[in-house]
């Protein structure tokens, strides 16, 4: 009997990627993938560091399994991910029925691993080097047991880039269309880790430097995802539009790559995310101006409206700087939809800056923006340098508010859609269909405009992967409704 692995994956898009890779590398070693943690004799949680919320619920799902693993010494639990390269040893103090802590960075190695402690064959030395745990700690290895297995990347200031970049090895697997969950879409690393050091982020020390993937590596990896059936790559990266490969020679910047992805027979729509506002030069504007296939969509993180926050936060922009690029955006892709992300209630926000926010929000006209209350995290800048003293009640109340502008922006820029005609791709059957009898004739379906606008319409199942027309019947803020024409 093949083994069984569930994985639970929370957190970005990267994360998203790194499970589905992790899925498929132990699929090709013979693993069958579950969907349920009762079915399967391996439990892994790919995490996220970015807010204490998401690493809560993680902890709180590990406790879960406790008397699961009481009941089933052999089940083997894992955390890997953004937590694991964070909390390292600390997570087996807090959960000692987990056997496998694994770093992003070592994903790569996550079938011998795995296999290492179902030998119980698995202790390699301890790395001296990684530095104190987070809040100065130093790391216990006493607390080490046989059956434990701790596999993460150097400590960002332990030592030479080199070594550093080394231990985070950038994770690539070929997958079959049958080994990832959408076959006519596809994540696509091109760069890992970031230099930024935003003063809020964790990414940094989390994901360790960053690493460009060769260019031709990544165009291999694309021809290889259309020959399958893929019409859809989003390329990922911390921040993708700084993308630089001098591999080869020349200097590829995402703006080449665009153009070589570009003529890949069988890709249909390209994407990039996630962009850093320093990095949106005019070639790249001009790349996607010029080349069909890539979306008119832009994820371009603003993060605050004050420049004094943007300042604290370490963001190397200004909001005046931040307005010039997004003017830029609109004067050569005048059809661009731009989306943003913001924090309220970052350190000593003021009621002034953050109605600055507000009419950034307003006057800028987000597609969308994701809104997020501060979360202090342990080894950031911010967490050293500043207090966290925005109440949650404030906080609250101020996401609330910028989240009512920006639905009412959206509720406004959706109106014009009513009775028009969009071409979407169908992505799959949408939430209420998990609900509908499993052989109805139609279900309802969720598909995407090019400019990132979720439309769901009643149609066939066999339209999962096709590129078609919808009339647009009706709306909210969020979604299109359509009709199949
Ligand atoms: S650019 Fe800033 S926010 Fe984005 S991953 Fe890097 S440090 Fe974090």
């Amino acid at each position: 009997m093949p083994h069984r692995v569930y994985i639970q994956t929370v957190g970005c898009q990267m994360n998203v990627l790194d499970s589905e890779l992790a899925a498929a590398d132990l699929m090709q070693v013979g693993y069958e993938l579950v969907h349920s943690p009762r079915e399967a004799d391996t439990i892994l949680y790919n995490t996220c560091s970015v807010r204490q919320h998401a690493e809560d619920k993680i902890y709180s799902a590990l406790g879960r399994l406790k008397p699961l693993k009481q009941k089933r010494p052999d089940l083997i639990i894992g955390v890997m991910g953004c937590m694991a390269q964070k909390d390292r040893d600390a997570i087996f103090r807090r959960a000692p029925h987990v056997d496998l802590v694994v770093g992003p960075g070592q994903l790569g190695r996550l079938p011998e691993f795995i296999d290492r402690v179902r030998r119980g064959d698995n202790l390699s030395p301890l790395p001296t080097d990684f530095g104190p745990a987070p809040g100065g700690e130093p790391v216990a290895r006493a607390v080490f047991q046989p059956s434990k297995l701790l596999e993460i990347g150097l400590d960002r200031a332990s030592g030479r880039r080199k070594d550093i970049s080394e231990s985070f090895k950038t994770f690539n697997v070929n997958r079959t269309a049958a080994m990832r969950s959408v076959p006519h879409q596809a994540l696509v690393r091109i760069a890992f880790g970031c230099d930024r050091f935003c003063a809020y982020c964790v990414v940094p020390r989390v994901r360790g430097p960053e690493q460009n993937r060769p260019a031709a590596e990544i165009e291999e990896e694309v021809r290889r995802l259309a020959d399958g059936g893929c019409l859809e790559i989003t390329l990922l990266g911390q921040t993708v539009n700084g993308y630089r490969d001098d591999s080869g020679g020349a200097t590829v910047r995402l703006s080449d790559l665009l153009h070589r992805l570009h003529e890949i027979a069988g890709i249909r729509r390209l994407k990039f995310v996630t962009n850093h506002p320093n990095y949106m030069t005019d070639d790249l504007l001009a790349a996607m101006r010029d080349l069909p296939k890539v979306s008119p969509y832009l994820h371009v993180p603003a993060q605050s409206g004050a420049n004094e926050i943007l300042r604290r936060m370490k963001r190397g922009y200004t909001v005046e700087q931040y307005r010039e690029m997004l003017e830029r955006i609109r004067e050569k892709i005048p059809q661009a939809a731009v989306a943003s992300d913001f924090i309220v209630g970052f350190c000593g926000e003021t009621e002034e800056e953050f109605q600055q926010t507000v009419e950034l929000v307003r006057t800028a006209r987000f597609k969308n923006s994701f809104i997020f209350k501060y979360s202090s995290r342990p080894g950031t800048k911010a967490a050293e340098l500043y207090a966290d003293d925005i109440s949650e009640e404030v906080k609250r109340r101020r996401n609330n508010e910028l989240l009512a502008v920006q639905n009412a922006i959206c509720l406004e820029d959706n109106q014009p859609y009513l009775g028009r005609t969009v071409e979407i791709l169908v992505e799959g059957p949408s939430k209420v269909a998990r609900k509908q009898p499993p052989g109805a004739a139609t279900v309802q379906l969720v598909g995407r405009t090019v400019h990132d606008r979720i439309v769901v319409f009643d149609g066939p199942r066999e339209l999962i992967g096709k590129i078609i027309e919808v009339t647009i019947e009706k709306l909210d803020p969020f979604t299109l409704f359509g009709k199949l024409l």
